[in-house]
C-alpha cells in the first residue's frame, strides 16, 4: 500500500511512519518541520520504502502527484500545542483550514478511491461537566473569544465541515478522527503537552509544573493503540464520512499524573503549582474534563487498548533517561 502522511515528522505522524514501514508499506511524508522534527523520522530517511519532502502543504507544487500516488492519506499537518496556538493565533486558522481544504480539493481532482483520514481534536467539545461523556453527535461548545485557545478548535471544526461536505458532494472517502490526549515516543513538551513535560522534568530532577490546582482531568491513550485504531478505521467501509473519537476512558487528574510520573521515575523533583494566568496568560480558558464516549470507536474497530498507562509512562521515562546518559 502507498501511504502519504502530511505532518509525518510530528508526534502522531512519525509514529504512523514507523507503523506502516513495519507493515511493508511505502510511505511518503511531507512536513515543513515547524513543529515536526527531522530526528523523529531520521531512522527511515535511507529506507527504500520511505520518501521525505520538506514542504508546506499550502504551497507545495507536487501535492497533486503525491496525492495521485497514494492509496491512503493521513492528514496530520497542523499548527498544534496550546503554547503555539496562543502564540500564533492567525497561522492556526490559516494553516489548519487552508491546508485541509487544499488537500480535499486535490483529492477530488484525482480519480482513485483513496482513503483519507483527517485529524481533528477533542478540543471541539470545549469545556464540559464532570463525568459528561463526549459523544460525536452532541452539540459543541466554543467560548466567546477573549483568548485564542479556541482558534484551534475553530480550525478543526472547519476541517470537519470541509471533510463531510466533500464526502457528501463528491463522495470523497474520508474519516475524521477526534483525537483525545495521545501520548508516546516523539512527543515534545515544547508547545505544551503535559506528559513529555512532566517526564523530562522528573528525569532532570527539575520542578514538576502543575498548572491550576491539578484537579483538571484527562485520559491518555498510548500512541501504539492509536495507530491500530487509525488503521482499523481506515480499513472499515462503515467509517466512511464518519467522525470518530479516538481515545481512552481512563480519566485521571493532573495531580495523579504528576505523582505517578514522579514515583515511576524515582525522582526527587518538587511538585509546584502555577496559576493558569502565569502559565498561559490572561483570560485563559482551561478545559477541566474531557472524557470520550468510545462506543462508536469500539463498534467500528472492535479493539480495546492494549497498553496500560503505567507501561506507557515507564517506557517514556526509560527513553528519556537514556537520552540523558
Ligand atoms: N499542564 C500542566 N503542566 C504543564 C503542561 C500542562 O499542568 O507543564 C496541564 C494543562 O493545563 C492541562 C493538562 O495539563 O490541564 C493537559 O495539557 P496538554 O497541553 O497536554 O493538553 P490539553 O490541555 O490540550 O488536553
Amino acid at each position: 500500500m502507498h501511504v502519504l502522511i502530511t505532518g509525518g515528522a510530528g508526534f502522531i505522524g512519525s509514529n504512523l511512519v514507523a507503523y506502516h514501514i513495519k507493515k511493508g508499506d511505502k510511505v511518503h511524508v511531507i512536513d515543513d518541520l515547524s513543529t515536526g522534527r527531522i530526528e523523529n523520522i531520521s531512522l527511515f530517511l535511507e529506507h527504500l520504502n520511505f520518501k521525505f519532502d520538506e514542504a508546506n502543504i499550502l504551497i507545495w507544487q507536487d501535492l497533486e502527484k503525491a496525492v495521485a500516488w497514494a492509496d491512503r492519506i493521513y492528514h496530520m499537518a497542523a499548527v498544534v500545542g496550546v503554547f503555539r496556538v496562543l502564540k500564533e493565533p492567525i497561522s492556526v486558522l490559516a494553516t489548519n483550514i487552508a491546508g485541509c481544504e487544499r488537500l480535499l480539493r486535490v483529492l477530488h481532482n484525482t480519480d482513485w478511491n483513496t482513503k483519507l483520514i483527517i485529524a481533528s481534536s477533542s478540543e471541539v467539545y470545549g469545556n464540559r461537566l464532570e463525568n459528561e461523556l463526549l459523544n460525536e453527535d452532541m452539540e459543541l461548545h466554543i467560548s466567546p473569544g477573549h483568548n485564542s485557545r479556541w482558534n484551534y478548535s475553530i480550525s478543526k471544526l472547519a476541517d470537519e465541515a470541509f471533510a463531510l461536505s466533500y464526502a457528501r458532494q463528491y463522495n470523497i472517502n474520508v474519516t475524521v478522527i477526534r483525537f483525545f490526549n495521545v501520548i508516546g515516543p516523539n512527543q515534545t513538551g515544547k508547545y505544551g503537552m503535559v506528559v513529555p513535560r512532566f517526564v523530562q522534568q522528573t528525569v532532570r530532577e527539575q520542578d514538576i509544573t502543575i498548572y491550576g490546582d491539578g484537579t483538571q482531568q484527562r485520559a491518555f491513550l498510548d500512541v501504539r493503540d492509536a495507530m491500530i485504531y487509525l488503521d482499523l478505521l481506515a480499513e472499515n467501509p462503515l467509517s466512511r464520512a464518519e467522525i470518530v473519537n479516538v481515545g481512552t476512558a481512563r480519566e485521571m487528574t493532573i495531580n495523579q499524573l504528576a505523582h505517578a510520573i514522579k514515583e515511576y521515575s524515582q525522582s526527587s523533583s518538587n511538585i509546584t503549582y502555577t496559576s493558569y494566568e502565569d502559565a498561559y496568560g490572561k483570560g485563559f480558558d482551561e478545559i477541566y474534563h474531557r472524557k470520550p464516549d468510545l462506543a462508536k470507536l469500539l463498534r467500528l474497530t472492535n479493539h480495546l487498548p492494549k497498553w496500560a498507562l503505567e507501561e506507557t509512562l515507564l517506557d517514556l521515562i526509560h527513553h528519556e533517561q537514556k537520552k540523558e546518559l
